[in-house]
């Protein structure tokens, strides 16, 4: 075995010969490096309008630019930071990267990020401090930020889901319901979270061409946004048929391939400098 003293202490590798479990410790202390350097970045992926095309947010996904391994997905990370407790050191990387982002288009064009919360940072008092902080830090409105959380995250203890939803939105940052219609979100709770947005998850959308039950939902869902005072976002739309049912289905935003795929921070700024998409050319949209 190899020791290795790190910040939280030494960590003991024990080689396990099954696989597994080794290659799990490894990755937990990888990440514990990779947080304090710089092998943590953002993609990020436009938001736009149904109505007009114009870009109205952008998403910052994490990824792990590895040494070894490549490019990693959130899949791959997440499951290793929460079993070694570092949900909330990402989050406050991911914040600082996502802002540090912001900063190089804002002044030209308002376009708001949204960042990914987990479970850990719903129970993290410090939060609305931390997140006001660097705000601050940058020289951003709070509106120039979204803060998703997925509607398990806030069920698992509603009344505290509500609270810090409050407690953002008292700073003037957005907040979003990310994933909704999957998890065990109930209409009652829904009645009293203080979001300002739905993200109806990929799986209730993408038959949504032909299938009439699932065209049913969405048309539902969008009533039911709308006469909350939500904003509705669809995400994971991947083609430009389901680009226009979703459109008159009367979603508000769309996200997704069809619209663009995450993109390092640099080609983001050249896709907003000139989007292109089909919702700005709708001869791209196929007829049905
Ligand atoms: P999410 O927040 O629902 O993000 C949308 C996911 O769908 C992203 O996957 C995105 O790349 C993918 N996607 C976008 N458009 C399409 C499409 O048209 N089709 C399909 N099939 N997929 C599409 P990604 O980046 O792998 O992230 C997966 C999940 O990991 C996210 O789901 C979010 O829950 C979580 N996540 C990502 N970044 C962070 C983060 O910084 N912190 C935390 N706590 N969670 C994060
Ligand atoms: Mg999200
Ligand atoms: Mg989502
Ligand atoms: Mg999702």
């Amino acid at each position: 075995y190899a020791a290795k003293s790190a910040r939280e202490g030494v960590h003991v590798y024990v080689p396990d010969p099954h696989g597994g479990s080794g290659d799990r410790l490894r990755t937990m202390e990888e990440l514990r490096t990779a947080l304090d350097g710089d092998e943590l970045l953002v993609h990020l992926q436009p938001q736009v309008g149904f109505a007009d095309g114009r870009v109205v947010g952008v998403e910052a996904l994490v990824r792990w630019q590895h040494p070894v391994r490549g490019l990693l997905s959130p899949a791959d990370l997440l499951p290793a930071a929460e079993q070694a407790g570092l949900l909330r050191p990402l989050a406050d990387t991911v914040l600082e990267l996502a802002l540090t982002a912001a900063e190089l288009w804002w002044g030209t064009d308002p376009v708001p990020v949204s960042v990914n919360l987990s479970a850990a940072n719903v129970n993290d008092v410090d939060l609305p401090g931390k997140v006001a902080a660097a705000l601050d830090r940058h020289g951003l409105p709070a509106d120039a930020l979204t803060l998703e959380l997925v509607e398990d995250t806030l069920m698992a203890d509603p009344e505290r889901g509500r609270q810090i939803l409050g407690e953002l939105r008292r700073l003037g940052v957005r907040t979003s319901i990310d994933d909704y219609g999957t998890g065990y979100s109930s209409l009652a709770y829904l009645r009293h979270l203080p979001a300002d947005e739905l993200k109806l998850d990929r799986s209730l959308t993408a038959d949504v061409v032909g299938d009439r039950r699932a065209a049913a939902i969405v048309r539902h869902t969008v009533a039911l946004a709308h006469d909350l005072g939500l904003r509705l976002v669809v995400e994971g739309v991947e083609d430009a048929a389901s680009c226009a049912a979703l459109a008159r289905l009367g979603c508000d935003v769309a996200q997704g391939y069809a619209i663009a795929r995450p993109m390092p921070v640099p080609d983001f700024l050249r896709w907003l400098a000139s989007p292109e998409h089909p919702l700005l050319d709708p001869e791209r949209l196929v007829r049905r």
